[in-house]
């Protein structure tokens, strides 16, 4: 690989923090429609526009040459991209090698067929989405999913040796009644549960300030119940985590609107396209794609430079009915959760 000098020297933007993170939605395509996440019809990026393995693996080298320690895989639904297994396995041999950890977030729908070979490439920990356990709730949420598919996806990767965290959007008038048997199922399977707070991206069908659910009114109604303590855990990620004395599992809550976890911010996000957005809540980013495909590896290392100059402070996201126009236009699935 060609270097030049910028090579070695830490990613570290203009609040001091330390970028060790990076996501990569590795396609903006999808099997299921969730309402939160999608419109119904969806327009894709046509293909040419989409990076390949090949350049998805030489930027992922270059940010680990940079001092990332953490790769999550992601979209879309990674599974779905064709090939994917090969640029998990290319990855996972740079386990050891600067990367420390090789993960991937998934709606579970086709982890039956990919579960064993993830462990063997060197994945020890992977997020799956579950909204709901009820098999019409998840129809309806999904749009195109089906349960049984996704809760045998679980017990492969569990099989398989991964562990497994489930994650759940916490939606007022939807699920906010399993919250309760999500977790003690989550727990008595060995797995964590986290909960995230739906955030403002991109246009769906739904009125979001219909659905939004603070997550600190959930925890003060789980404290009524259950015996919660702040547990130290940290994966790297936003969430912070109690622990439930009840079941011996952990909770994990992601609150991006009742509480800005900013300060603490170690990552960036890659598109499809090579677009590194510096804040999921912002506009700010760094086109990746065309540069180095004239430039090269030099061209990187000096975007990379100039994207810790631009990584905003964090970000503001609000759900008010009354200004739609503050949502960020794009969807989650584009950035990557
Ligand atoms: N398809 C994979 C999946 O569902 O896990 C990976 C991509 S998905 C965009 C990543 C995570 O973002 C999922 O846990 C999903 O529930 C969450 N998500 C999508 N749209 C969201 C929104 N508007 N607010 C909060 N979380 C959202
Ligand atoms: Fe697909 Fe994940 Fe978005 Fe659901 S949340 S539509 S599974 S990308």
């Amino acid at each position: 690989m060609k270097t030049n000098e910028t090579t070695g020297r830490p990613l570290i933007d203009r609040f001091g923090r330390h970028v060790e993170y990076l996501r990569i939605s590795v396609t903006d395509r999808c099997d299921f429609r969730c309402t939160y996440c999608m419109s119904e019809n969806m327009s894709f990026l046509p293909k040419s526009q989409i990076l390949s393995l090949e350049e998805i693996e030489t930027i992922a080298l270059a940010f680990i040459s940079r001092g990332v320690k953490k790769l999550r895989l992601t979209g879309g639904e990674p599974l779905v991209r064709r090939g994917i297994m090969k640029l998990v396995e290319r990855l996972g041999n740079q386990l050891g090698a600067g990367l420390e950890e090789l993960t991937l977030t998934t709606n579970g729908s086709q982890l039956r067929r990919h579960a064993q070979a993830l462990f063997q490439h060197g994945v020890r920990r992977i997020n799956v989405s579950l909204d709901t356990r009820d098999t019409a709730k998840f129809a309806a949420i999904t749009r195109w999913g089906k349960l049984s598919q996704v809760l045998d996806g679980i017990d492969a990767a569990l099989e398989a040796g991964l562990h497994v965290k489930i994650n759940m959007v916490a939606l007022r008038g939807e699920n906010d009644h399993e919250i309760v048997p999500m977790m003690e199922w989550a727990h008595q399977k060995g797995m964590d549960l986290t909960l995230i707070e739906t955030m403002p991206m991109g246009l769906v069908d739904i009125e979001r300030a219909d659905q939004y659910l603070p997550l600190t009114e959930v925890q003060e109604k789980l404290s009524q119940q259950f015996t919660l303590t702040q547990d130290p855990h940290a994966t790297g990620g936003p969430a912070r985590y109690l622990r439930i004395a009840e079941t011996g599992g952990r909770l994990g809550l992601i609150t991006p609107l009742t509480h800005n976890f900013c300060e603490g911010c170690n990552r960036v996000r890659m598109t499809a396209t090579g677009d590194l957005y510096l804040c999921l809540g912002q506009d700010d980013k760094v086109s990746l794609r065309d540069p180095l495909r004239e430039g090269g590896i030099d061209a990187l290392n000096s975007l990379f430079d100039h994207a810790m100059d631009i990584k905003p402070k964090g970000h503001d996201f609000e759900i008010d009915r009354q200004k739609p126009q503050r949502n960020v236009k794009r969807h989650m699935s584009v950035t990557g959760g």
